[in-house]
């Protein structure tokens, strides 16, 4: 394409609503424009680089067996409101009317759309298993829409969905998914890793996300050094500690202590002369209406995700004063496991502790030397913290190391989440009605390809890995006023196209330092430069973006050389599966 006839809006002012840098650049370099929050235009390079990706999955999905389809982006509530997500999803959900006073929302995500078109058109184990997918725009309302197209409320999506008949199929279907998950993220030239993950509100018992590594991402995860765990922080698991044994002897009289105005653990460890470590912070939660304690040792954290999961809660926030008021007969600040009379659950952090300080249900005192057992009892103890660096690998105990990253993409196994509650059955072998065993799995489009920007940048801009470029080469001709060196430019572009070579021809009356600046922002791998000096021998000038690395070829060799370069980094990309 001729640069003078493209639409690209190149800018060198830093948007000031633009935190991360790949919302930087891809609004300097012309790819997207945002319309309201958390909704953007891609423009004509943003684009490409969507196709190109979407080329990538779609091949990748064909291969592992998956067929194609289009979902409708407006779902009528009667639909979520038999899996019961009408409910439950909350407000990232985007319900309407229409003028029948019909209610709708705009997909989130399609479980429900395709749950619905497989039971009616799958009668029997005989058109089992099936893997249908599509690449289609989702809306999620989201609380805080930031970094450009990272989190944005309308977005695109890859999304699939598996039907199988029993679970070890499905476990199959899985795999192909994991497989071909890993096929896409090697082949876009991603540094990437799948780690556990929790389900989320999509619900089901096992998933796994797909994280591209970025210091901005938004995720912690952590890896083990030795064997091959890697867990998303919100999941990673904390391996019960082998349980000392504790002599009743060593138990101090219980003691009500007067700390008027004490409330936090530094407060409490200050006043009382106490190590954090010494002390149970008890946080009184609210889980689907109901009160419920957790109690925790002074220095660590509780993990809202996993005390929902363990409790097995729709919703959970921590209580607000007035429940807690409720619940302990004293304000926040003073909530602890004696007499109380909600529910208490207590993470293995507490295990080991003796004599150790909680509030006393009482405004303005504390106790010390608590115990289990004399002073309390309890009805087990979980995992309900977060994972810290000192902690070792739950598998293996090796040692951790925590990396931030961006989700790219999630599988799940659903079991029969949705095909139970919307009634997806078929009849087995033996002329059995039975429930069909589901997955899902999807891709964030827009959100990879920030995230491959987050990966592959510079000082002076994008620097694309070849298979997400959005044109392979840039001709850049430093005078379009000296004649001879159109010319050539001309001709080279020409044998380009002729190549199939996805070439932009920098046709602009600019000076030279703006359009290798321009080049440079949009990220073009391979940047052509033809000068008066070179073109005297018969020579341009070939430079490699992402090395700086520049060579002189000549005229005739140059576009063979091109095309070697392309194919070589688009192949060196494509796993071995
Ligand atoms: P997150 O935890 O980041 O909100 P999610 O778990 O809600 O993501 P899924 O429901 O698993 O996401 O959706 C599949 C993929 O869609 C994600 O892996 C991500 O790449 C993409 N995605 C999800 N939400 C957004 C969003 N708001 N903007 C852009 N992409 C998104
Ligand atoms: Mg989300």
């Amino acid at each position: 394409m001729r640069y003078s006839e493209m639409f690209l809006p190149t800018g060198r002012e830093v948007p000031s609503d633009a935190e991360v840098i790949s919302h930087q650049l891809m609004i300097r370099a012309g790819m997207i424009r945002k319309l309201i929050s958390g909704i953007y235009s891609y423009l004509p390079l943003g684009y490409r680089v969507i196709r190109k990706l979407e080329q990538i999955i779609r091949e990748e999905m064909n291969k592992a067996g998956a067929q194609e389809v289009h979902l409708p982006m407006v779902q009528p509530a009667e639909l979520w409101q038999e899996s019961g997500r009408w409910v439950h999803y909350g407000k990232e959900l985007l319900r309407f009317r229409d003028r029948h006073d019909h209610e709708y929302c705009l997909g989130p995500t399609h479980e429900e759309v395709i749950t619905s078109l497989v039971r009616n058109d799958v009668k029997t184990y005989r058109q089992l298993p099936r893997n249908l997918y599509q690449i289609q725009t989702k809306f999620r309302d989201e609380v805080r829409p930031r970094f450009g197209v990272m989190r944005c409320r309308e977005f695109g999506m890859k999304d699939a969905y598996s039907f199988d008949v029993d679970e070890e199929s499905a476990g199959k279907s899985y795999e192909k998914m994991f497989t071909a998950y890993n096929n896409i993220f090697n082949r876009c030239g991603l540094k990437f890793r799948p780690v556990e993950a929790d389900s989320g509100s999509i619900g089901g018992k096992y998933s796994h996300e797909f994280m591209v590594m970025a210091e901005s991402g938004e995720d912690a995860m952590v890896f083990c050094e030795k064997c091959s765990y890697a867990a998303n922080l919100e999941k990673a698991e904390v391996a019960c500690p082998e349980k000392k044994i504790i002599y009743e002897y060593d138990f101090l009289p219980l003691e009500e202590v007067h700390t008027p105005d004490v409330r936090t653990i530094e407060e409490v460890s200050a006043f009382l002369k106490v190590m954090p470590q010494d002390i149970v912070k008890t946080l009184i939660f609210n889980a689907d209406g109901q009160p419920c304690a957790v109690l925790i040792r002074g220095d660590q954290e509780v993990n809202e995700i996993k005390v929902k999961n363990y409790l097995g809660a729709t919703e959970l926030e921590l209580a607000s004063d007035e429940m807690i008021l409720k619940a302990t007969g004293a304000p926040r600040g003073f909530a602890g496991p004696v007499n109380i009379e909600v529910r208490v659950i207590i993470d293995y952090s507490v295990i080991d502790m003796v004599n150790f300080v909680t509030g006393a249900n009482k405004e303005n005192y504390h106790f010390k030397n608590v115990n289990i057992g004399r002073d309390f009892n309890i009805e087990a103890f979980a995992d309900l913290r977060i994972v810290e660096p000192t902690d070792n690998c739950p598998r293996c105990e090796g040692n951790t190391q925590f990396v931030r990253g961006i989700e790219v993409g999630h599988v799940f196994k659903l079991g029969t989440k949705y095909s139970k509650a919307m009634k997806a059955e078929y009849l087995d072998k033996d002329g059995q009605e039975k429930i069909m065993i589901m997955g899902c799995y999807g891709i964030g489009i827009g959100r990879t390809v920030a995230a491959a920007i987050e990966q592959n940048y510079d000082e002076n801009g994008i620097v694309w890995p070849m298979p997400l470029a959005p044109y392979h080469v840039i001709i850049t001709p430093v005078n379009i006023n000296e004649k001879d060196i159109m010319k050539a430019a001309e001709n080279l572009y020409n044998s380009m196209l002729a190549e199939g070579i996805e070439v932009i021809f920098d046709d602009r009356d600019e000076r030279a330092g703006v359009k290798f600046k321009d080049a440079d922002l949009i990220g073009i791998p391979l940047r052509i430069i033809i000068g008066q000096k070179n073109l005297l021998q018969g020579n341009v000038e070939l430079k490699i973006r992402k090395t700086g690395e520049n060579k002189l070829y000549s005229l005739q060799e140059i576009v063979q050389q091109v095309k070697q370069v392309i194919a070589q980094e688009v192949n060196s990309t494509i796993a071995v599966s």
